[in-house]
């Protein structure tokens, strides 16, 4: 009951009655005071003729009297009542509220609490695309879809707040769907009305929440595939990662490479390329379940989550699929393109593994998948996990190498092929670290060109080297005219600093130029790198001598030997091995008098046979360097050897000819 009309005077209260029932608000009459004991009902108390006695009525109370009484909780003239009544409390005579008009701005829905539509307004009704009729007597599931299976729908929790608790309940944002089948967001505000009835005003908020949604959607996803990008793909990593852990179920991460799709986009352009991207990630899609996350990392690399695995295997077989559909010829336009893909795998087995580091390690999976030939998978190894941990123990020890003392100059002497002379030695950087013990140059040196620590550390080996060799030289150790040779990166060179730096540091230790080398690279020769040629100009004017190193490498012509004013080069093994089994004549002597002809030194590297030396000396090799003459030294060591060889050899070091 929504209301009790408590009146000695049955004419008025049938009245009120009456047009209470009109506008669907049930009412019942009653003369006895034992009735008031509800806090839901609407006690309405005719008090013309005897005074109610107000301590028993609860909270609810209109008192309708033409006597003014001082006791009253509310008065109110009683010939008034029923209008009165249906105005105070927002209802107009068809039991809607009266602002349920035209000229409310808010579309507004009555709901019976059984969630059955009462009522909507004109805005509502044109929010929704249709006729106000055509919701009524349906259930509030019609517009709101949501409701039909998700009792714990915030709106049925509202309702049953409300219901239960009195409370209103606002500002929550719902998906509706209008008549066309469209959705418009509306933000809803329910709010109690009598008669167990309860209001929804609703602001359409599509526009500001379409673009909020679309602003949303670029932000997680990839615009050109439509796939999760890194954002997505890292937030739904974690949880999956939380969820296997929790399930003791596996995890895949599989970082997948296309193979050939670089050149692709070189010679079709972007239009072709992107094609194929869109492409090999819908056949991705295809081939996973749809609880797996397919991510765009950028480029041609993509990552796939495979949650629940039973048996790692199952990772196998995905991927043997993912590589059969992307080996699948791709079309676009009229052409055709094989494009396949290389995949590496890690799977989650230890509760320390984040998604960085998983995803780190599909990645370097998929480095020897794509060594190994590409078209391929390859799993994750605890021997190649080894190799990425080495890698950052390296990386995060360098900035301590340099400031602790870690790294070392070794010396490594080169003497001439005929006589064993020494002529002059190159400086070799070792590593030692506290923890790994020596670290060889192939593993470092990639570190310091990557972080840009090669110039600084250059500078101080650079420095450094002069030093002991000027010192070497003053007590008498080594001649003065022999040559120090320092190998060079490629950044080093390129780097404006460098001849600057060296011809400050000769001029302050008052060392000859000339009795210093700088070792580079085969590739420098023909490198078309802005400022290159510089800094060979200002090489050969500042009379630093300039070695080729590593020659036999790379694809030199004659004419970059002959282009820039070369010191030496240092053969390769196994150039050396070639030109000297080459049939017919001997191709090493050729070289050498082409060389010579240019007025370019040969140095051997690597020489580990002593019975070698008389071919190379035989065939125009000026000097050679290597283990059957001399390993690589510490300055101590080195002072050792010399000092030694210079006794027992009876042979002053000598400088190099020419
Ligand atoms: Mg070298």
């Amino acid at each position: 009951m929504d209301c009790i009309i408590i009146s000695e005077d049955d004419e008025w209260a049938q009245q009120l009655e009456a047009k209470l029932s009109q506008a669907n608000i049930q009412a019942a009459r009653n003369t006895s005071k034992s009735s008031l004991t509800t806090e839901d009902t609407l006690y309405l108390v005719d008090a013309a003729n005897r005074q109610p006695d107000i301590a028993d009525c609860s909270k609810r109370i209109v008192l309708f009297t033409d006597q003014p009484n001082e006791q009253s909780v509310v008065q109110l003239p009683r010939t008034n009542a029923p209008q009165w009544l249906l105005n105070h409390l927002g209802i107009g005579s068809k039991g809607l509220p009266t602002n349920c008009g035209s000229t409310s701005s808010e579309g507004q829905i009555i709901v019976d609490n059984n969630g059955v539509i009462l009522s909507i307004n004109e805005n509502m009704s044109s929010c929704l695309s249709g006729a106000a009729e055509q919701w009524e007597n349906t259930y509030l599931d019609e517009i709101f879809p949501e409701l039909t299976d998700k009792t714990n729908h915030p709106v049925r929790r509202q309702l049953n707040k409300l219901c239960h608790q009195g409370q209103p309940c606002s500002g929550h944002l719902f998906a509706a769907k209008n008549s066309l089948g469209r959705n418009r967001y509306l933000e809803v505000n329910v709010s109690k009305l009598i008669g167990n009835r309860f209001l929804l005003s609703c602001r359409d908020v599509t526009q500001r929440t379409s673009s909020h949604n679309a602003m949303r959607h670029k932000a997680r996803f990839d615009a050109l595939t439509g796939l999760a990008n890194r954002q997505l793909l890292m937030d739904r990593l974690r949880m999956a990662l939380a969820r296997s852990k929790r399930f003791q179920r596996q995890l895949a991460v599989m970082y997948v490479d296309l193979d050939h799709f670089k050149p692709i986009n070189d010679t079709w352009g972007h239009a072709a390329g992107d094609a194929i991207l869109r492409e090999a990630g819908a056949r991705m899609k295809d081939t996973v379940r749809e609880i797996d996350t397919v991510a765009r990392l950028g480029g041609d690399e993509f990552i796939v989550v495979i949650e629940d695995l039973q048996d790692h295997r199952d990772a196998g077989t995905i991927a043997e699929n993912i590589l059969n559909a992307l080996s699948n010829i791709f079309s676009w336009q009229q052409h055709e393109f094989n494009i396949g893909c290389s995949i590496g795998i890690t799977i989650s087995d230890s509760d320390n593994e984040d998604a960085n580091s998983l995803i780190e390690k599909a990645d370097l999976a998929l480095y020897r998948a794509k060594s190994k030939g590409r078209q391929r998978f390859e799993f994750c190894t605890s021997e190649l996990t080894a190799q990425a941990r080495y890698k950052m123990v390296l990386q995060e020890g360098l900035q301590q190498a340099l400031q602790e003392n870690q790294l070392e100059l070794h010396f490594q002497p080169i003497a001439s092929t005929d006589s064993n002379t020494i002529e002059g030695a190159e400086v070799l950087l070792r590593w030692q670290h506290p923890k790994v013990g020596t670290v060889p140059p192939k593993d470092f040196m990639p570190l310091l060109e990557q972080t840009g620590l090669i110039i600084p550390v250059g500078e101080w080996l650079i420095e450094k080297a002069c030093k002991q060799w000027v010192q070497w030289k003053e007590i008498g150790l080594i001649h003065k005219n022999a040559r120090m040779s320092i190998n060079i990166s490629n950044c080093q060179f390129s780097s404006q600093q460098l001849i600057s730096h060296i011809q400050r540091i000769t001029s302050n230790l008052n060392m000859p130029k000339n009795t210093l080398a700088l070792e580079i690279s085969e590739e420098l020769l023909s490198s078309d790198q802005n400022g290159i040629e510089d800094s060979f100009k200002r090489l050969e004017t500042s009379g630093i001598n300039i070695f080729v190193d590593d020659f036999g490498l790379g694809n030199t012509s004659i004419n970059s030997l002959s282009k820039f004013n070369l010191t030496a080069i240092k053969l390769e093994k196994p150039l050396i091995e070639s030109l000297s089994n080459a049939p017919g004549e001997n191709s090493l002597m050729a070289f050498s008098a082409l060389a010579h002809s240019l007025n370019i030194s040969m140095i051997a590297e690597g020489i580990d046979d002593k019975s070698q030396l008389k071919i190379l000396s035989e065939s125009g090799v000026d000097s050679y360097q290597g283990y059957s003459f001399c390993v690589p030294m510490n300055a101590s060591n080195f002072e050792g050897f010399i000092s030694k060889y210079n006794n027992t050899e009876k042979i002053i070091i000598n400088s190099y000819p020419g």
